[in-house]
């Protein structure tokens, strides 16, 4: 993708980036790419990744290893780029035909992060999502740059 490698550019070289050139629809796309390899990859033991609803191992790269949504990022946009809302869950089962698994999916972000943020994201649901480009690049740049540490 031409955005992609532009962005790339601009983050090892700090060179000026033509931010018109790149539309929003185009940096959604990136964000998701890399956050939703970093949620999965950040996750992986021995080569497996654990469906965070049923358990099932699965291998990054494969159809049935996907990022779930606890809050549908459909429904409700502003968390649809909150790693906190995003884990990794298998496709054949949870994410698609169980719709993510809400309760089990809530149960587990509550043992794991705390039933404090939890709920913060419950409440903030519907709130606007609307950030600005440069919102989108720095996020970008940061799970571009975890993607090197992992
Ligand atoms: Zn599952």
């Amino acid at each position: 993708m031409a955005a992609e490698t532009a962005l790339i550019k601009y983050f090892e070289s700090k060179e000026t980036l033509n931010i018109d050139l790149i539309t929003l629809p185009v940096l959604k796309e990136v964000l998701v790419k890399y956050l939703h390899f970093w949620v999965k990859k950040s996750r992986e033991k021995d080569g497996y990744v654990y469906c965070y609803t049923c358990g099932k191992p699965m291998v990054i790269g494969t159809h049935d290893c996907q990022a779930g949504h606890w809050l549908p990022k459909g429904g409700f946009r502003i968390h649809k780029f909150n790693p906190d809302n995003i884990r990794p869950q298998c496709g054949s089962q949870c994410n698609l035909a169980k719709a993510g698994d809400y309760e089990v999916f809530k149960n587990n972000l509550i043992k794991e992060i705390g039933s404090e943020k939890v709920e913060e994201m419950y409440v903030t649901r519907n709130q606007s999502s609307k950030k600005p480009k440069i919102w989108y690049i720095d996020k970008i740049e940061h799970y571009w740059k975890l993607r090197k540490e992992i």
